[in-house]
């Protein structure tokens, strides 16, 4: 046991939880200490990885910050961009058999991600809900065709999550989409029922997980994957993109930016466009060249 003032060996930890210089930070033994940032240390933010000492009472001072794998940003309040979380592995677009998806929306949420440089997967919630014919098998090809995963899901069946926690193995993701696909039931099936008996903290309970602001980690109840949430990453949007950023977030067009005829194409009827021409050979679908210039539309539009 250390005594008061003094100061144990250095450690590696996670941020799990940050209430401005004070976190909580998990040690590589899953115990979760409170730390304070020492002074010449900039802000961390919940998932950064940093190096940390045990103070002698329980609570610890966070020496370092290893460098970032990934960061999340959200625009604040004056339009700047601020990092809500970082080493995110995985960004899990859910939708649902109902609400009727939209490719559209879909096709946002992937620019969004890709814009990040995060990987995204799509996840498709409420299975059970899925007749054999319905339309949704089709659209899940046509985006696994594109190279994502897309993972079935289903908090109402035994088994229906399965195939989700096998693919979030061994990293930690964020869950967005639309409101009413399910995101709060998956959170909630996959979570452990008390997401804190891990930790020896109970700085917070999941019950104010709703009313925080700042993000927390949470480990799942089975396999090996980690869950950043707070209700400003679920509603995780476009943000301040480009017109550069929304081309290259779609993904299949990456081999033909850079052959149209002109360096300023905008791809709707310059002459000589290498997009239109990848279209109309059906090397691009329709629907994600009419995405594409939706999402463009509205980044020159915004709605009001
Ligand atoms: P959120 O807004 O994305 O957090 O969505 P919720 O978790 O609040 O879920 C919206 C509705 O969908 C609720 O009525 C849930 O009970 C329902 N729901 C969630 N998951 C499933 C599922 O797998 N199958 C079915 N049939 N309904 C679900
Ligand atoms: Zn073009």
């Amino acid at each position: 046991q250390l005594a008061q003032g003094e100061y144990g060996d250095e450690q590696l930890g996670r941020v799990v939880a940050h209430f401005g210089r004070n976190m909580e930070v998990e040690g590589s033994d899953g115990v979760h200490h409170l730390c304070h940032l020492r002074a010449n240390l900039d802000t961390l933010v919940t998932g950064d990885r940093v190096s940390w000492r045990e103070a002698g009472d329980g609570s610890g001072v966070v020496e370092a910050r290893l460098e970032r794998d990934s960061t999340l940003e959200r625009p604040d309040a004056r339009g700047r961009l601020k990092s809500v979380a970082a080493n995110i592995d995985r960004i899990m677009i859910v939708f649902a058999v109902e609400p009727e998806p939209h490719p559209f929306l879909i096709d946002r949420y992937l620019v969004a991600a890709e814009a990040t440089g995060i990987a995204p997967a799509l996840v498709l919630n409420k299975m059970d809900l899925l007749d054999e014919h319905h339309a949704l098998h089709a659209l899940a090809g046509r985006y696994r065709a594109l190279g994502y995963a897309v993972i079935g899901a289903s908090t109402r069946h035994d088994g229906g999550l399965e195939d989700l926690i096998a693919a979030m193995d061994d990293t930690t993701a964020v869950f967005v989409g639309q409101s009413g696909v399910g995101k709060s039931s998956l959170i909630d099936a996959l979570l452990p029922e008390e997401s804190l008996a891990v930790g020896e903290l109970s700085v917070d309970s999941r019950k104010g997980r709703h009313t925080t602001t700042t993000a927390r980690l949470y480990h799942f109840r089975q396999g090996s994957g980690a869950l950043i949430d707070s209700p400003g990453i679920r509603e995780f949007g476009l943000g301040h993109l480009d017109e550069q950023q929304v081309e290259n977030g779609f993904i299949e067009f990456r081999p033909w930016l850079g052959h149209c005829r002109f360096r300023d194409c905008r791809h709707r009827h310059e002459p000589g466009c290498a997009i239109l021409a990848a279209a109309e050979n059906g090397e691009i679908s329709p629907e994600r060249l009419e995405s594409f210039r939706r999402i463009v539309h509205e980044l020159n539009a915004p709605p009001r």
